[in-house]
């Protein structure tokens, strides 16, 4: 058991090393305030481990899910709670599609969840930093990347060819894992398996930052990656 001292230690090291000029000196020690030194002001949401974070989260999709949502955390005084600060128990990487709103699929509310969209789940290295951010210095105990059925921009990698503006940078992060799709856009099977298998790439993606690594290896996060079905609503969890 480490005393409380040396968990200091060891945090404060790491967001030095890996965080420190990212994050900037100010908001560092208000985050190492709210993570290690002081009991939070915030009603303490985080202090679980992985699994209980994750299953917080599949019994909201199921409440979703089964229309009986309880949409807690959703009010003004809850919001006033946290402008003292979050401490989020999960963080999530989901599409941007407008069927896939992460806080209502999973009857969360306001502080409950750090999310990072963009179109196809793609963990860009803007994603990585931002969920650097939400797991090591906010404490996220779950890292979630979520693909869904029908998503346009594991369809649109699948059809391939041009496509106008930026839209192919998205494109191109996306085939490298899907590339025994190709072609096959018309397969309804097929497309799941392509974003199922784009799921697990990302998440590869994710495990090559040596924070978020180091989190899973010392317990303190998951990585998982599920697939959001938009006939029932109902989250799976993949790999
Ligand atoms: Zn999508």
């Amino acid at each position: 058991m480490k005393s409380d001292s040396s968990k200091f230690d060891i945090s404060r090291r790491n967001i030095l090393k890996y965080g420190g000029g990212f994050i900037g000196t100010g908001l560092l020690a208000a985050a190492m305030g709210v993570e290690t030194l002081t009991p939070s002001p915030v009603v303490a949401q985080n202090d679980m481990t992985p699994d209980q974070a994750l299953a917080k989260l599949m019994d909201g999709n199921k409440r979703f899910a089964t229309m009986k949502s309880k949409n807690p955390n959703q009010n003004l005084v809850r919001l006033q709670e946290l402008a003292k600060g979050q401490k989020p128990f999960a963080a999530v990487l989901s599409c941007a599609d407008s069927r896939v709103p992460v806080e209502i699929i999973f009857d969360q509310g306001l502080g409950d969840i750090f999310v990072c969209r963009d179109a196809g789940n793609i963990a860009i290295k803007e994603e990585v930093g931002s969920l650097e951010f939400g797991t090591l210095v906010l404490g996220a105990k779950i890292l979630l990347v979520i693909g869904h059925e029908s998503c346009g921009a594991v369809i649109a990698t699948m059809k391939g060819g041009e496509v106008p503006g930026s839209i192919g940078t998205i494109l191109a992060q996306i085939e490298p894992a899907i590339t025994e799709f190709m072609g096959k856009q018309d397969d309804e099977m097929a497309v799941r398996k392509a974003v199922e298998a784009n799921v697990l790439h990302q998440i590869e993606v994710l495990k090559r930052s040596p924070i978020i690594s180091d989190l899973v290896a010392q317990n303190k996060l998951k990585v998982v990656g599920a697939y959001y079905d938009l006939d029932t609503g109902e989250i799976s969890l993949v790999g």
